[in-house]
């Protein structure tokens, strides 16, 4: 993005001309350098965060405690962090106590991997001390300085080793994951919301499969303080189809994880909370994976043939769940049948038949809550002149299941006399 650069340029010039030093640093510069898209750009300075705020008209002071202030620009911000270093780590996780110092080079040595330490300044000359350009070309994950004790200083870098490696399709340097290899019980001192964040940048990433591979080669899970649970063999097929679902749907990728891991819809929310994931997601996940049992459980009563049937039930299970949820269902058993050759030739015909009507039969369904419905209840009460009771809930989520499975329309008048001949019925 050639605005963000320039205004990034406005912000190290700046300092330039007071006399700092400033650099282009960490994920931007390696994004370049990889011909990946930028998302945002940090700034590296020589000059404390009092004279950053003083420099700047706008600023935010996001991380003062660690040297880190946010610069706005005109349609941009850019994190300037003061050089540091970092001492006395102890719990292995982020350092006690930081320091300035006044070399970019001994900034970048404090950093996790060496393509993730490299700067680049206002002209474009890389200032790249551990050769990280060098490793960006051979496709390797190398940490700066001895990997041992750059992972026992913070043993979140192991993770975020594995989630480089696998977006990035690289390769750890032997060193590394032997490294990794022997130090990922101290993954145990690492918060778990830590943890879930990287581990959903590899779910939600390009290359899951590899992440998940290498997540399971290192063991470094079962350092954590949560449950966790191993693929089940007979899943897998679910857990190789996330590569099909669109980055986007993130819900319907950790539906098929916590599926592929053979956890059941009950207690997936339940898990997915103990990993520190929000109640919507974990919410929106475990609905996926309800549906489908409550739609196996269904097809594995009723056949194709007796499709009317088949469709009274599908109806209820939408209305119950909602429509959002059975598209997304809808969208997973599309990639499922369609994209990942989920079948068998034998069966392959009657399921992608049945895809094809539930898709109708979801388009079909007009109503999913009582308040979709032409009339409310306090209109049947005003046409009926009866008091409220039990009586009227349930005529409504009558005509909800009656108007959603296309016997009655949703009309006004037509509902209002059914409620007055209703009453006049039960009044007798
Ligand atoms: P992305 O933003 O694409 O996930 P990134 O490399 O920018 O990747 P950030 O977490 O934004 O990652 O960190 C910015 C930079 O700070 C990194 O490039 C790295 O130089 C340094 N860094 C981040 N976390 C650590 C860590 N735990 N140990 C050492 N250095 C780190
Ligand atoms: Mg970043």
């Amino acid at each position: 993005d050639p605005l963000m650069q320039r205004q990034g340029e406005e912000v190290l010039r700046k300092l330039l001309e007071s006399g700092f030093q400033g650099y282009f640093v960490g994920g931007c510069v390696r994004d370049e350098l990889m011909g990946r898209p930028v998302h945002d750009m940090d700034i590296a300075t020589s000059a404390n965060p009092e004279q950053v705020i003083e420099l700047f008209e706008r600023t935010v002071p996001t991380g003062i405690q660690h040297g880190t202030v946010t610069v706005l620009m005109a349609d941009y911000h850019f994190e300037v962090t003061t050089f540091r270093k970092e001492s006395s780590y102890g719990d292995h996780r982020r350092p006690l106590s930081v320091e300035y110092v006044d070399d970019i080079t001994e900034d970048l040595q404090r950093r996790d991997f060496t393509m993730n330490a490299i700067a680049r300044d206002i002209d474009g000359t890389l200032i790249d001390p551990f050769h990280g350009r060098e490793d960006i070309e051979l496709g390797v994950i190398r940490c700066v300085g001895i990997a041992a004790e750059r992972f026992d200083e913070d043993a979140l870098r192991m993770m975020r080793g594995i989630r480089f490696t696998a977006n990035f399709a690289f390769r750890p340097v032997k060193s590394m994951w032997r490294a990794l290899l022997e130090g990922r019980d101290k993954l145990s001192f690492i918060a778990m919301e830590r943890i879930r964040v990287e581990l959903e940048k590899i779910v939600l990433g390009v290359h899951p499969l590899r992440g998940l591979a290498l997540i399971e080669r290192s063991g470094l899970l079962h350092y954590v303080k949560v449950p966790v649970i191993l693929p089940s063999e007979l899943r897998r097929d679910l857990l190789e189809a996330i590569v099909y679902v669109q980055e986007e749907d993130s819900e319907i990728r950790w539906s098929l994880l916590v599926q592929g891991l053979d956890i059941s819809g009950a207690e997936v929310s339940r898990l997915m909370k103990a990993w520190t994931f929000s109640n919507s997601v974990a919410q929106s996940t475990s609905e996926i994976v309800l549906f489908d049992e409550a739609w196996s459980e269904i097809r594995s009563k009723i056949s194709l043939q007796n499709e009317e049937q088949l469709r009274i039930n599908w109806v209820q299970l939408q209305v119950r769940f909602g429509k959002p949820v059975a598209a997304r269902w809808l969208k997973r058993q599309t990639i499922l049948l369609r994209e990942c050759c989920m079948l068998d030739t034998t069966r392959s015909g009657t399921e992608l038949r049945a895809l094809e009507l539930t898709c109708k039969w979801h388009e079909g369904v007009t109503v999913h809550s009582v308040q979709d419905l032409a009339v409310s209840g306090s209109e049947v009460l005003f046409i009926t002149g009866k008091k409220a009771g039990p009586w009227l809930g349930e005529l409504m989520k009558q005509w909800l299941l009656s108007v959603a499975m296309g016997e009655i329309p949703n009309e006004k008048e037509l509902l209002l006399e059914q409620a007055k001949a209703v009453v006049n019925l039960g009044g007798r």
